[in-house]
């Protein structure tokens, strides 16, 4: 999010696009922002309407180059592991991918195999958005390798970050009358937000994830500038994590509903609004056989997952989604992210797995 270290993709995706180019794939790729600049890669491989979709996203946070043990941009390889920045998330699962083709006779196709490689994950999800855009189904099934430690999610929350601004009007602090404290105005709108919390608590539970209950963090506050002023304007901004099934606009004006009505004694005035786009909750798509094929792979049943995805973008284009990859997500946004090669192989064998099931004629 902050300019001075927002860097262009283009080097990674054109390395992506020779790549999947030399394993007999389509190539095609879209601008999604012009500066920097910013690309998404579609590489497809046969046609057919069923087909499968491998999508992951090419940028990384940024790191404390000086908190990590080696270089964070050169891949380090010890003890069964690799160490470097996206090893986890999610670089790998690319050559995971590249890996898995090695040796899989395309020319057997039955089903279209498209490689999605997007811009922009970990910060405005804009590389997804800019697929929702052209409205078009890519495959009936899509795998998004994001680091699970090989467990298939088929389910999280949506992600919303709000703004409450409080408006009051600044004076000397010698006398109330001079002014309207928007402190005082956002210590009202605090009590209504709490008590509503309270509420969708015991209002909406979802026992597959972890925290069963929609949650409401105040993350940021700020307001005034002296203490021998009233306080003319307060911002408070706030972290909204909601099951499937919520409505995410709905929030949001009933939100802004209930800040405007506490304010209404106080003097002041009160808005809500979103601080950026937010991400979408992921449910599963009923029954699906790419799930149960994913749960066959790994032994293991689905999952939630804390974290949000591009899933539920895909899944808004017509395919039915699992987030399933190599990593550890808990090694993610951490200094000297690692990656077990073993679970890189194992991965390796789901995709071939994959292609050979929902691409290739038996
Ligand atoms: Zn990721």
């Amino acid at each position: 999010m902050d300019p001075r270290l927002d860097v262009s993709n283009a080097g990674v995706i054109e390395l992506l696009a020779g790549w999947f180019e030399s394993c007999g794939f389509t190539v095609h790729t879209e601008l999604v922002a012009a500066q920097p600049r910013k690309l998404n890669l579609i590489a497809t491989c046969g046609t057919g309407a069923g087909g499968l979709v491998l999508a992951g996203h090419t940028d990384t946070v940024p790191c404390d180059a000086s908190a990590w043990l080696g270089d964070p941009f050169v891949l380090r390889e010890a003890d069964g592991f690799v160490h470097g920045l996206g090893v986890s998330d999610m670089k790998n699962f690319f050559p995971v991918i590249l890996e898995a083709l090695d040796g899989l006779d395309l020319s057997r196709g039955r089903h279209g195999c498209t490689v999605i490689a997007t811009c922009d994950e970990e910060c405005t999800m804009n590389g997804a958005r800019h697929l929702l855009a052209r409205r078009q189904c890519l495959g009936r099934y899509a795998m998004l390798g994001e680091p699970t430690g090989l467990t298939p999610i088929t389910r999280h929350k949506a992600v919303l970050s709000l703004a409450v601004g409080v408006r009051g009007r600044t004076g000397h602090a010698s006398d109330p009358g001079l002014g309207v404290n928007a402190i005082d105005g956002m210590f009202e709108v605090l009590r209504e937000l709490r008590a509503w919390r309270q509420n969708i608590r015991s209002g909406w539970h979802d026992d597959d994830f972890v925290i069963p209950y929609p949650t409401l963090n105040f993350g940021r506050i700020g307001g005034g500038d002296s203490t021998n002023r009233i306080c003319g304007d307060c911002e408070l901004q706030l972290d909204l994590r909601l099951l499937p099934g919520m409505d995410a606009v709905a929030v949001c004006e009933e939100l802004d509903r209930l800040a405007r009505r506490a304010v209404l004694d106080t003097g002041c005035t009160a808005a809500v609004w979103p601080l950026s786009a937010g991400t979408p909750a992921l449910a599963p798509a009923g029954d699906s056989e790419l799930v149960r094929f994913c749960e066959h792979e790994t032994g293991r049943g689905a999952d939630s997952a804390a974290f949000a995805t591009e899933a539920p973008f895909l899944a808004a284009l017509g395919s039915e989604c699992v987030v399933l990859g190599a990593g550890d997500i808990g090694q993610a946004h951490q200094p000297n992210e690692r990656l077990s090669l073993e679970q890189a192989a194992a991965m390796t064998r789901i995709v071939r797995h994959a292609m050979e099931r929902f691409c290739l004629r038996p």
